[in-house]
């Protein structure tokens, strides 16, 4: 097809000009004439008419650049240069956007990559509460209207130990309804050295200043005693709240109050005290090793005490997006009466999903959830698939490939500092640089994130899921071929 401009070109090329290469860069029209039919049925009328703009203009800015003669324009649009363009062009358009990808980095809580891949039974349960009817506000034995988190609150006591729960769409969402229900108008109380920035610009003073509260900081930096909050009281105090550090550690000369101590100055003013714990560990069968013994259980943190509890549903408990809300039965029902929980509220989608993976932990196999494994596994078990993966990554021309000790993260500010030993994969590509091979690896479909040190690729298996190795080997595979070509 492109073979068919390469005929055009030097029919035009003769009745003109005879040195001016701009003379042979086609039209828009011309262009969509010879490939918009392919084009089009790819991406659309509009993106294809783009397309054909850009490619135009690249070829302009290539003549410019690289000073490109008549004759070696002729010879790129003859051997299909526009064609090429325009089939690259459409690739990326169509890899773009949310798409499946491999996480080689190791950090299984990655904000990046969409923080928890939710279990194959809870994606299905997901997946046909979308493409199906469901039963959500109705229920089934009367046929009435009742509420749709009705199942998910229970589920949510059940897991807990807390007197109700509810969920919004993020556990952001969850903050400010709190801030929103009690603190209107009124003044938060919150220790220095808890007002943190969560990634993506999510910094409580902005958070508590939107929700209508007025922020009371006390304490310091490092230090902060019952005491501090005790003297900030006033007939204007709204809550009492406590923030989990979850992507920082403090070490040192530190106080924190804790949440037992929280809860009690609650319960002497008549107060509502409330602590946002982001990460969200529940309690499993199998307890989640020495690694995240500075967490609190959520169960732990509802039993301190304090009035409300919230947590992510996508972090260590390994779930769909949400914010989860447990507490008493009173505080939990004034933030469902506030019109702000409304504006929040979960999709039948998400609902299923929490429901899902919810039964898991009331069922006792919370521990065998995808997240939880992989936060799990130790180096030991990790390492037969290291070692699998680097022979057949070293059976490869040109590629060099160990398996090492190494660490990997929980990510998503969930335990702070804390290392998990794994066994990855070196890897190395002989005429590549590191930074080169990632490119690579990443703009191949799907795209492989990996982790860059001591100028070498790292594979992590303890973030490949089941049929990930085979990929990962596939794409080093074309990328060593193309090499040796
Ligand atoms: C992660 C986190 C949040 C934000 O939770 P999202 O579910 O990402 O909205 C809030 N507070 C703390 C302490 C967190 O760790």
């Amino acid at each position: 097809m492109a073979a068919r401009f390469g005929h055009r070109y030097p029919d035009r090329f003769v009745s003109a000009p005879v040195d001016n290469p701009y003379r042979l860069l086609p039209s828009v029209e011309e262009v969509l004439l010879q490939h918009g039919g392919q084009v089009e049925a790819a991406v659309g009328r509009d993106l294809a008419v783009r397309f054909a703009r850009a490619a135009i203009d690249e070829l302009r800015g290539r003549v410019v650049r690289e000073a490109l003669t008549v004759e070696r324009l002729e010879r790129e649009l003859a051997t299909g240069w526009l064609a090429r363009d325009l089939f690259e062009r459409v690739r990326r358009e169509l890899g773009r956007g949310v798409r499946r990808a491999i996480n080689a980095t190791g950090v299984v809580l990655h904000t990046g990559l969409g923080r928890a891949v939710v279990d194959p039974e809870v994606a299905r349960r997901m997946a046909e509460a979308a493409s199906s009817y469901c039963v959500l506000e109705v229920d089934r034995e009367t046929g009435q209207r009742n509420r749709r988190d009705d199942r998910l609150s229970e589920l949510l006591t059940l897991a807990t130990g807390a007197e109700a729960g509810i969920a919004v769409n993020n556990n952001a969402a969850a903050v400010f309804l709190c801030l929103s229900t009690f603190a209107q108008n009124r003044e938060t109380i919150v220790s220095r050295g808890e007002l943190v920035e969560i990634g993506g610009s999510f910094r409580m003073p902005d958070v508590m200043e939107r929700a209508g509260t007025r922020l009371v900081e006390v304490g310091t930096t490092n230090r902060t005693r019952i005491d501090d909050y005790a003297r900030a009281l006033t007939a204007d105090t709204g809550l009492l709240l406590k923030v989990h550090r979850s992507n920082f550690a403090v070490a040192g000369f530190v106080e924190e109050v804790s949440a037992v101590e929280l809860g009690q100055l609650g319960e002497e003013s008549g107060l509502v005290t409330s602590f946002d714990l982001g990460s969200g560990l529940l309690e499993t069968e199998v307890p989640l090793g020495d690694a995240f013994r500075d967490e609190t259980l959520v169960r732990a943190a509802v039993e301190s005490g304090v009035s409300v509890v919230t947590f992510s549903g996508d972090k260590l408990m390994g779930g769909p997006q949400a914010g989860l809300v447990v507490g008493t039965a009173l505080a939990v029902s004034a933030m469902r009466e506030n019109p702000v929980y409304r504006a929040m509220r979960l999709d039948k989608v998400a609902l299923a999903g929490l429901e899902a993976t919810l039964e898991r932990y009331v069922r006792g196999s919370g521990h065998e959830l995808p997240v939880q494994r992989m936060l799990r596994a130790t180096a030991a078990e990790l390492a037969p698939r290291a070692a699998r993966l680097a022979k057949s990554l070293a059976d490869l021309a040109g590629v060099s490939a160990r398996d090492e000790d190494a660490d990997s993260e929980p990510g998503s500010g969930s335990a702070p500092g804390t290392k998990l030993p794994t066994r990855a994969v070196r890897v190395e590509l002989a005429g590549r640089s590191a930074d080169a091979l990632a490119d690579a690896l990443r703009a191949g479909d799907p795209p492989i994130y990996t982790r860059i040190h001591e100028q070498a690729v790292w594979i992590d298996p303890r973030t490949l899921l089941e049929g990930d190795e085979e990929q990962v080997v596939g794409a080093f595979r074309a990328l060593a071929g193309a090499e040796h070509d």
